[in-house]
């Protein structure tokens, strides 16, 4: 408490919130008045005030029992709730889809290094002592008296406007290495920069080995995170440049080819969905792709390992890597002639690998093996849907003894539907039997 008696109290508006928002926020501040409880707006949402952006997360924190209070709300509003008590913390669904989400204040200590912290109930400047960064340690009052009261014990308003990015205290980085990709990810997301001090004890903190004590799924969430933003090129070169690429895998390097692929994605990704209309790209696991699209396959199945990612991304994030070079080349070149041979080539990639090898070419020399490229990957998505009419069955009333030749027969048969030789079932059939003769 000390450390804010002396503050005079400034008041931010909250009128930037959506009208629904805002109204709600002034009815639970109300609520709390009622219970004599204190509740508050913090973190990210109250930066993005400040900084006039859009961020309608709502991150509430609630001195003593958030819980309790939260279910008070969810009662009030027929709001569905979640409790995590582990955390100590709540989330409202409410009926028209808004998502809010109640803390307590806390305290946490990091009995190691790296690992979760031990979370203790403490008073609203405790919970923002333990925050990130000063820019997110600011808190918002909303009970009516003091509705729209900034909190702001750390300088957050003043580092906005210098437009820095600074911890809290020296051991920040090493309670929660996770931190310093955070600081990466807000450094670049606002164009702003690491303070000195910050820096410093960033580079440190990155010369140990702490980030290997992250566990899988916390560096993945972290990476991920950080390749979500709108533009990840600066963020990666800015992991190169603070050598944190090797957490990934130590022999991951960004070399001038690399960082092309990197910087073209935009544009790859750009093209894709414009082309394809309604489909989904999972833009992060592309960066990710063309991160490691130089590496060699046993390099890529450890850093797949190291993020701990789910089968589905390990699939898509495994069919990249340097093999899609070879394939690349034959699609770029015109040595292919029949639209089946491109069919081969690109069937089981997944679409990242696709948008991936756009992004591997539009970083090359473009001009005429980036057109026959586009022209072969939108042939090749129309042709990923054909099927034959024939299937197995009317193979067997042919009068073919089922077995393996079952799946070549199948297999030209759709390579001749794509390349247009046959075009209806009677030609199918023709072709069947001609093929057996
Ligand atoms: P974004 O705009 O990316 O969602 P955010 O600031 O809202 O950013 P969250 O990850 O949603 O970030 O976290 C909400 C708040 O919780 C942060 O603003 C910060 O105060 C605090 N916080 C989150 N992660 C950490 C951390 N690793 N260490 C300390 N405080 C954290």
């Amino acid at each position: 408490m000390s450390g804010m008696k002396n503050q005079a109290s400034q008041v931010v508006s909250l009128n930037r919130l959506p009208v629904r928002q805002l109204r709600l926020l002034k009815q639970i501040g109300r609520l709390a008045d009622e219970r004599g409880m204190s509740v508050y707006l913090v973190g990210g949402v109250v930066r993005d005030l400040l900084l006039k952006r859009e961020n309608w997360d709502l991150d509430l924190t609630v001195e003593k029992d958030g819980i309790a209070f939260a279910k008070l709300v969810a009662d009030r509003y027929g709001a569905g709730l979640a409790v995590f008590e582990r955390f100590a913390t709540a989330r409202l669904v409410f009926p028209d889809g808004l998502k809010i989400d109640i803390a307590t204040t806390r305290r946490e200590s990091y009995a190691q290094p790296a690992l979760l912290p031990t979370v203790r109930l403490a008073s609203i400047e405790e919970d923002l002592s333990r925050r990130d960064f000063t820019i997110n340690a600011m808190a918002v009052q909303l009970n009516s008296g003091q509705f729209g009261r900034l909190l702001d014990p750390y300088g957050g308003q003043r580092d906005l406007r210098a437009r820095t990015i600074r911890v809290l205290h020296k051991g920040s980085f090493q309670d929660d290495p996770t931190r310093i990709f955070r600081a990466i990810r807000f450094e670049q997301r606002f164009g702003f920069h690491l303070e000195r001090t910050t820096l410093r004890l960033l580079a440190q903190a990155a010369s140990t080995n702490l980030i290997q004590q992250l566990s899988g799924p916390r560096l993945q969430n972290e990476i991920l995170l950080l390749l979500a933003e709108r533009d990840p090129a600066r963020a990666i070169s800015r992991l190169a440049q603070l050598k944190l690429l090797r957490f990934l895998h130590n022999r991951l390097g960004y070399t001038p080819t690399v960082k092309r692929t990197v910087t073209a994605v935009p544009e790859a990704v750009a093209w894709w969905v414009r082309r394809f209309q309604g489909s989904v790209i999972d833009r992060p696991i592309v960066y990710l792709m063309a991160l490691s699209s130089e590496s060699s396959p046993a390099v890529v199945a450890t850093m797949i390992r190291r993020l701990s990612l789910s089968r589905e991304q390990a699939k898509r994030v495994g069919s990249g890597g340097c093999r899609v070079d070879r394939v690349l080349k034959k699609l770029t070149d015109q040595g292919i002639v029949r639209p089946s041979q491109a069919y081969r080539l690109l069937e089981g990639f997944s679409d990242e690998a696709l948008v991936l090898f756009l992004a591997k070419q539009l970083g090359r020399q473009q001009g005429v093996g980036l057109r026959l490229l586009q022209r072969r990957l939108t042939a090749y998505m129309k042709n990923r849907t054909m099927k034959t009419s024939l299937t197995g069955r009317d193979l067997q009333a042919m009068g073919l003894q089922p077995g393996p030749q079952y799946k070549t027969i199948l297999e030209k048969l759709l390579d001749a539907c794509i390349d247009g030789v046959v075009t209806t079932e009677a030609e199918e059939r023709a072709f069947v039997r001609k093929w057996l003769s």
